[in-house]
C-alpha cells in the first residue's frame, strides 16, 4: 500500500489485537467514501504503551483507537480529555493535535446510540437497569443507561469489591441512582428490570456466559450483551428463547467508531445495514 502526503492513516492499538473487528469498520467506510487514507492494526504490549504512542504521534497518525488492556493508560497520558474519558476514567480515542494528546470514550455514546436504535428513546427511561460486570465496558454502560434516562442502575460483578468501586466512581457523574448488588438480591429485583446489559467478558467465544437467571425478567425487558464474538452468545440465546428483545455487541462497536472515523478523516460516516453485513461476514471469517 502507498500513502501519498495528503492521506490521512491513523489505527487501532492493543494487545492482543488480531481479532480487532476496527479496521475491517474503518476500512468499510474509507472504501465506502473513496478515501484514500489507511487504518493499521497496531499490536502493542502494556508496558511498551507510552513509548507507541510518542512514536505514532511522530509518525504521522491522525489518532488511534485504543482497546484492551490500554483503555486506562491513555487516558492517564492524555493532556486533555472529553467528559466521559474523565468520568469512565478509561478513552478508546486518542487524537494527536500538535504536541498535545487529547482522549475521548466514545463507548458511552457508542452503547447510547445503539440502544436508542434497537429499542427506541424512552424504553427505560425513569426505569431500572442492570449492568454485569465492573471493568471499563460497564463503567460506559453505566453512563449510557443514564443518559438514556434510567432512574436506578445496579451493578453485579463476580467480585463484589470492583463493583462497589465502580458505584463510587460514577455516582458523582449520573443522575440516575447507581448502587451494587450481590446475586441474592437478583430475584427480587427481576421483575421490575427493564433491561440488563452484560458487560462482562463472560460469553466471548470459548468462555462460560454469564448464568444469570432470565425467567422473572418482565415481558417487555431486554437483554443486551456487549461481546459481539461469537454474535449470539448464550445469554442472547436464552433472552430469545424467552421471547425478550435482544441487543447484540455490534451495534455498540459500529456507533463508537462514528465520532472517531469523523477526527481521523474528517468525515461523519452512517451506520448501515451494509456495514452490518460485512461485519458479520467478516466475524464468520469470510470477509
Ligand atoms: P475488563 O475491564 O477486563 O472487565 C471484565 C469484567 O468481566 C470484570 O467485571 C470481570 O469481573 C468480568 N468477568 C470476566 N470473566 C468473568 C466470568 N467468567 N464470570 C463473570 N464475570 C467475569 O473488560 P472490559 O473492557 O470492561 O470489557 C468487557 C467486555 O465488553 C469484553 O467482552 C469486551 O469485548 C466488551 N466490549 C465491547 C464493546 C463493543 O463495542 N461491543 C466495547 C467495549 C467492550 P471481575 O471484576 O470479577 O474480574
Amino acid at each position: 500500500m502507498t500513502l501519498s502526503d495528503s492521506k490521512r492513516i491513523a489505527g487501532v492499538v492493543g494487545w492482543p489485537i488480531a481479532h480487532s473487528l476496527s479496521p475491517q469498520l474503518h476500512g468499510f467506510w474509507l472504501r465506502e467514501y473513496g478515501l484514500g487514507g489507511a487504518y493499521v492494526p497496531l499490536p502493542v504490549r502494556l508496558h511498551e504503551f507510552s513509548v507507541a504512542l510518542r512514536g505514532l504521534a511522530r509518525s504521522g497518525f491522525e489518532g488511534l483507537n485504543i482497546t484492551l488492556p490500554h483503555k486506562e493508560a491513555a487516558f492517564a497520558l492524555a493532556d486533555e480529555c472529553d467528559r466521559a474519558a474523565i468520568a469512565t476514567g478509561a478513552a478508546n480515542i486518542i487524537l494527536f493535535r500538535g504536541e498535545r494528546v487529547r482522549a475521548q470514550n466514545s463507548d458511552v455514546e457508542g452503547l447510547a446510540a445503539s440502544l436508542e436504535e434497537e429499542l427506541g428513546t424512552d424504553a427505560i427511561r425513569g426505569g431500572s437497569v442492570v449492568v454485569l460486570g465492573a471493568g471499563g465496558a460497564s463503567r460506559a454502560a453505566i453512563l449510557a443507561c443514564d443518559s438514556l434516562g434510567a432512574r436506578e442502575i445496579h451493578v453485579l460483578n463476580r467480585t463484589s469489591s470492583r463493583a462497589k468501586d465502580v458505584v463510587a466512581r460514577l455516582s458523582a457523574h449520573a443522575a440516575a441512582t447507581i448502587g451494587a448488588i450481590s446475586p441474592d438480591e437478583w430475584p427480587a429485583l427481576a421483575p421490575a428490570v427493564r433491561l440488563v446489559i452484560n458487560a462482562t467478558s463472560a460469553g466471548m467465544k470459548g468462555r462460560a456466559s454469564p448464568t444469570v437467571s432470565l425467567e422473572s425478567l418482565p415481558r417487555d425487558a431486554a437483554v443486551c450483551d456487549l461481546v459481539y464474538n461469537p454474535l449470539e452468545t448464550p445469554l442472547l440465546a436464552r433472552a430469545k428463547a424467552r421471547r425478550l428483545r435482544v441487543i447484540d455487541g455490534l451495534g455498540m462497536l459500529m456507533h463508537q467508531a462514528v465520532s472517531a472515523f469523523e477526527s481521523f478523516y474528517g468525515i461523519r460516516p452512517e451506520v448501515s445495514a451494509s456495514l452490518r453485513a460485512h461485519l458479520e461476514e467478516a466475524l464468520r471469517g469470510g470477509a
